[in-house]
């Protein structure tokens, strides 16, 4: 039997249509910053869908984009201006920055309650101790995508591919607090594919195409596949980190690259900015 598709738009959509009372019922629109520095490609492509989803549901946003040699000093400068202004409740630093730009303090820099990545150490400690507080979007809508589909996660073995700061230990942590045994698995785990076989749910956050083959998969496992990897240009040069066909074949349920967790990365950003904007225009 072919496995179930799980379609990012269709939660994507859900997620936006539940905003809109949300962001009518404010005294004002709310506001997201978008740093773009420099010319990379693929954070071109970022930031015109996050700006355009803002569009889409009435959202104030404001791309500011310094050049690619612009110093730390300038943008912690550019950073602390937006902190001060009111009608932004949103700050994104679209990354990679440039390498002479200090990463780690740029976001820092980022006030808490603005910072609708969930990226600054004050809310990556709330995730930690399962507190309120914004989540890193590409988790985030990963757990949404599982809850809204409803697949079951307490009781069951998650093993999640990849431990960077943004995908792999944040949706592992987020797992593990709707009662997921997890593994994580990184470049030096041993046995990968066998530690992957066990998996009931399985993210795959590696960065490499069609890393993830039928080996790695438990039949019937529900497998999630983060990978954005572009081979070439234009439609079709997108690639997932999982051999499509095989978990096509195996899994019983499947995120496909494109058209999987991709939507609801800008999902979760735009929920995380009314939320931002929530506790920032209403209370006090
Ligand atoms: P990253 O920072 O490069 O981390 C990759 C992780 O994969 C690292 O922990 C690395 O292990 C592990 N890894 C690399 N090669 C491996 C191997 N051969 N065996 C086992 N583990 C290996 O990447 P990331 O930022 O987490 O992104 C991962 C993928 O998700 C990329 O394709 C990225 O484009 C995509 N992504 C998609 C979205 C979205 O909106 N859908 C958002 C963010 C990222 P070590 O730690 O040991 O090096």
């Amino acid at each position: 039997m072919e496995s179930r598709i799980l379609d990012g738009k269709w939660v994507r959509d859900q997620i936006f249509e539940e905003l809109k009372p949300r962001i009518e019922r404010l005294p004002r629109r709310p506001g997201l910053a978008v740093i773009l520095v420099g010319h990379n490609p693929a954070s071109e492509i970022y930031v015109r869908g996050k700006v355009k989803a803002c569009a889409d549901l009435g959202l104030y946003s404001e791309k500011i984009t310094p050049p690619e040699d612009i110093s730390t000093g300038d943008l912690l400068g550019i950073i602390m201006g937006l902190n001060e202004r009111p009608e932004i409740d949103g700050i994104l630093v679209q990354t990679p920055l440039p390498k002479q730009v200090d990463t780690r303090r740029v976001l820092i820099a980022v006030a808490p309650e603005k910072d609708v990545d969930g990226f600054h150490p004050y809310n990556v400690g709330c995730l930690v101790a399962n507190l309120p507080a914004p989540r890193a979007c590409t988790p985030a809508g990963i757990i949404e995508m599982l809850r809204r589909y409803e697949i079951p996660v307490a009781g069951k073995h998650a093993v999640v591919i990849g431990r960077s700061d943004i995908v792999g230990k944040p949706v592992a942590l987020l797992l593990l607090h709707e009662h997921a045994t997890v593994t994580i698995c990184h470049s030096r785990t041993s046995n990968l594919a066998e530690e992957a076989r066990r998996a009931d749910i399985l993210v795959a956050a590696i960065g490499r195409p069609s890393f993830v083959t039928a080996d790695f998969i438990k039949p019937g496992a529900t497998v999630i596949d983060v990978g954005q990897n572009r081979i070439g240009t234009g439609k079709g040069s997108l690639f997932g980190d999982v051999n499509a066909e095989d978990a096509l074949k195996i899994a019983g349920a499947y995120t496909p690259v494109p058209g999987g967790v991709g939507p609801l990365t800008i999902a979760m950003l735009m929920s995380n900015t009314v939320q931002a904007a929530e506790r920032r225009q209403c209370s006090g």
